[in-house]
Parts: C-alpha cells; sequence; structure tokens
C-alpha cells in the first residue's frame, strides 16, 4: 500500500482529509480511486490504514479502518553529521541514509568542504528527497535535516555519544569503540563524516577537545558518500538491527 507522511491534523477521530500534494499524488499520479486503501503517517509511530470514500479536484476523504504501531524505526537514533558534497552524491546520502534508519542529518561545512553552501531550492528538494525515501521504505518517523552549520557549531553542538571517522586513523576501529561505554548499548549516537577531501589533523583534534571519539573504518579509504551509509550498516547489524 502506498504509504504518505501527512500532518497530524489532517487526522480527525477516524477521518482523513488530504490536500495539496499528496492529493496530487493520489489522483493524478497514482490515479487511486474510492475503497483503494492507503497508509497514513503522522509521525507517531502508528501507522493508519485508510480506506479512500472519495476523490473530488479540492480533496481526498478517507476513513481510519485500522491503527497499528509500526515496525519501521531502529532502536538506535542516530544523527548523520555530513559533510556538505557535491550536490548529487548529498542526496545518495539522504536517499540511503533514511532507508537504513537515520533519525536526523546535519550537514556541516569543514576546511576541505568543495561545496560550502546551499540554495533554499535545493535544501526544499533535499526534504523532499528525505520524504518520498521514508515512504518507500516504510520508516514511521520522519528524519530530521538540521541546517548547514560550520564544523566548529557542529562540534561544540553534541551532548550524545559521538564518533568521527578519520580517515587517517590507524589503531582505533569501529567494532571495538561500539564494546566499549559510553557507546555499548547506546540509544543515541551522532556520526561524523568528512568531505571529498577529508579531515585535516586539526579538525580531529578540534572533535577530540569536545569528547567526540575517533575511528577507523578500515584499511580501504571510502569515498565521503560510502564512509557514512558503510558506519551506518555496519552499527545497525552490531546491534542486531539488520534482521
Ligand atoms: N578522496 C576520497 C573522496 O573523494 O571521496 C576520500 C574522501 S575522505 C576519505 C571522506 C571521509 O570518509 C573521511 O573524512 C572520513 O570521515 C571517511 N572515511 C573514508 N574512509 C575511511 C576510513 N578507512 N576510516 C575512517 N574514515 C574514513
Amino acid at each position: 500500500m502506498h504509504r504518505f507522511f501527512l500532518p497530524a491534523d489532517w487526522i480527525q477521530q477516524d477521518s482523513v482529509t488530504i490536500t495539496g500534494e499528496p492529493l496530487r499524488q493520489i489522483s493524478y499520479v497514482l490515479r487511486l480511486k474510492a475503497l483503494d486503501r492507503i497508509i497514513v503517517l503522522d509521525n507517531s509511530g502508528w501507522e493508519f490504514e485508510v480506506e479512500i470514500e472519495r476523490i473530488t479536484k479540492e480533496q481526498v476523504k478517507g476513513k481510519v479502518v485500522n491503527k497499528k504501531p509500526g515496525q519501521g524505526e531502529p532502536r538506535i537514533q542516530i544523527t548523520l553529521f555530513q559533510a556538505l558534497l557535491k550536490s548529487d552524491k548529498f542526496e545518495l546520502v539522504l536517499q540511503k541514509g533514511v532507508e537504513l534508519g537515520v533519525t536526523a542529518f546535519v550537514p556541516f561545512i569543514s576546511e576541505r568542504c568543495v561545496a560550502r553552501k546551499e540554495s533554499a531550492a535545493k535544501i526544499e528538494r533535499w526534504r523532499k528527497i528525505i520524504q518520498e525515501a521514508a515512504e518507500q521504505s516504510e520508516r514511521l518517523i520522519l528524519p530530521i535535516l538540521h541546517p548547514l552549520i560550520s564544523f566548529d557549531e557542529a562540534c561544540r553542538s553534541v551532548k550524545q555519544p559521538s564518533l568521527l571517522f578519520w580517515e587517517e586513523e590507524k589503531s582505533v576501529s569501529l567494532k571495538q569503540t561500539l564494546q566499549n561505554p559510553p557507546f555499548k548499548r547506546t540509544a543515541e549516537l551522532n556520526l561524523f563524516v568528512g568531505p571529498e577531501g577529508g579531515f585535516p589533523e586539526s579538525e580531529k583534534e578540534l572533535a577530540k577537545q569536545h569528547g567526540i571519539a575517533i575511528a577507523s573504518l578500515g584499511h580501504r579509504i571510502l569515498r565521503a558518500e560510502t564512509a557514512g551509509l558503510a558506519a551506518i550498516s555496519a552499527i545497525l547489524y552490531e546491534i542486531g538491527e539488520m534482521g
């Protein structure tokens, strides 16, 4: 069944009223009809199975026929602090990160970033990529896209256990790190991944000063758009979230 993240106030008791872009999707793109069913999500973690009653030019009216808690959210809340990358690569990290279970994304500008700012239109496009990937991958909570900040601000902002992947780190591995407090069995985790040019030593040191641990992802140098996704997959596997 097609899934739609909708504002919570569009669901009133067992009645759902849909307008705007989702209306266009339902009636013109998917060409759904009365009696067809869809899944509606209001970011509460519940899935509402809705039977379409009627579709007009102005709105879709539906009736909630079933409501159940979904299973699409991982047990760990991962925030991916990703250095701004050339656009198509950044969009790939957003889409795949959502599929894997990322809770929030924080784009940041670091010393070696090639891309250094983004237009409002581009950020709107990123939000659309996140929503579409969340609907496709059966997520229950829409991942958050935080505003673009500097690396320094990103380091100062972290509270939960945080881990920066440094391509020059040779002794401490991700696996070792996950086996020790405060990472072992943590419910929240921040991950930092650098830009195409990597992190200079000075930024690695700045991160350490803010209590951010440093780890390696192994002997091979991963592309910036691969590193975060590989780390997230390894962490989810390690905690038994990969089936
Ligand atoms: N020049 C390549 C590119 O254009 O994509 C490599 C970029 S660099 C290595 C990207 C970021 O990925 C690094 O800053 C780091 O965060 C992460 N990374 C890649 N390979 C890694 C490794 N083996 N260990 C730790 N971090 C790694």
